[in-house]
């Protein structure tokens, strides 16, 4: 891949959009950036903020707001425009306002030539990018969601903290719905090669599995408390974004729980959920399938159900 052709555009230059183009800039992520909302002079406002911290920020970004015809040649368009809850209304009906959004964004998007990388971020995250994969007909392992790669950063972050180990030597995944159904692959959670049920075994009572649960749970509440407390949860997730943004411009083939297309593994079909993924320039390159015990594949069942329900009365 040519290094001056990384050209990424977001869509939906609202909090989680410029938290993630904050962090493309200060890591020098890409080469061009172009800003697209519906509120254009809101992208125009972020183009111009952005620019005028290009001199301290080591890069050579090419920063703009722009529309549609803009994204023809981007290698990754990012979506990160939705609609929020209005008070009373049920999630479903979001969904189908969502929907909706979506379809005002990726018709234009497809017509405008775009032939990269479609990166959902919009909530729920997992149904958004079963819909884009529907509406952009682009192959399924060029549609991926942020899916539980924020969930699983929690997850290492605070099992780093509870053993006292740099959360990057914490090997754990949190699976299925990036929500209330999302579960910790506990049987396949490991300190370097040790794993985490070893290690407890073996404390003599240092270390055990309840406080590795309550961890699970805090995982699966963290978005509430950040949003009790600051109305939006945005810097974690524009570092996911980015770090997920790396991993394909980069063709990597990191590993990293995306939203992904199930065609048969983990037992299912017609969903896209969280998935450790292979993720290199083409996308998803294979999504990976982790042995998981009874119980864990019951969760992926049950979380995997719950989203093929709440996806199907959308219309699209
Ligand atoms: P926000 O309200 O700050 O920004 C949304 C932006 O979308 C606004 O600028 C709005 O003008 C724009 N927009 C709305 N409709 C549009 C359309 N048709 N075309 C183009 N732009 C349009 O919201 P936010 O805090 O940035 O959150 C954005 C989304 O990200 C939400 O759905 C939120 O739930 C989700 N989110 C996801 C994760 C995750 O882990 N996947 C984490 C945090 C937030």
């Amino acid at each position: 891949m040519i290094m001056n052709s990384r050209k990424i555009v977001i869509i939906g230059t609202g909090m989680v959009g410029m938290s993630y183009a904050y962090t493309l800039l200060n890591q020098n992520a890409c080469d061009e950036l172009i800003l697209c909302d519906l509120d254009k002079t809101r992208a125009e406002g972020e183009a111009m903020d952005l620019n005028h911290g290009l001199a301290f920020s080591g890069s050579h970004m090419k920063i703009s707001a722009g529309t549609y015809p803009d994204c023809k040649d981007a290698d990754i368009a990012v979506i990160c425009a939705g609609v929020a809850q209005k008070p009373g209304e049920e999630r479903t009906a979001l969904l189908q306002r969502n929907a909706e959004v979506f379809r005002s964004i990726i018709e234009p998007l497809m017509e405008s030539g775009f032939h990269g990388i479609l990166l959902i971020a919009t909530n729920p995250v997992d149904i958004m990018a079963q819909i884009a994969h529907k509406l952009s007909g682009l192959p399924a392992g060029r549609v991926l969601g942020s899916g539980t790669a924020l969930d699983t950063a929690r997850l290492r972050y605070l099992v780093g903290g509870y053993f006292s180990v740099d959360p990057r030597n914490v090997h754990a995944y949190v699976l299925g719905e990036h929500g209330e159904t999302e579960f910790v692959a506990w049987s396949q959670a490991y300190l370097a090669t040790k794993s985490l049920a070893e290690i407890c075994d073996t404390s003599h009572g240092k270390f055990q599995k309840e406080p590795l649960y309550a961890i699970e749970n805090e995982v699966r509440n963290s978005a509430q408390k950040i949003i009790q407390a600051k109305k939006a949860t945005y810097y974690g997730i524009g570092l996911s974004l980015l770090r997920i943004t790396r991993a394909l411009l980069g063709d990597e083939n990191s590993i990293l729980t995306v939203s992904a297309a199930l065609n048969g593994e983990y037992g299912e079909s017609g969903v896209y959920a969280g998935v450790p993924c292979i993720l290199n320039r083409q996308g998803i390159r294979e999504v990976l399938v982790l042995p998981l015990n009874e119980k864990e594949s019951a969760q992926m069942q049950h979380s995997c159900h719950t989203l093929r329900e709440l996806s199907k009365n959308i219309l699209i």
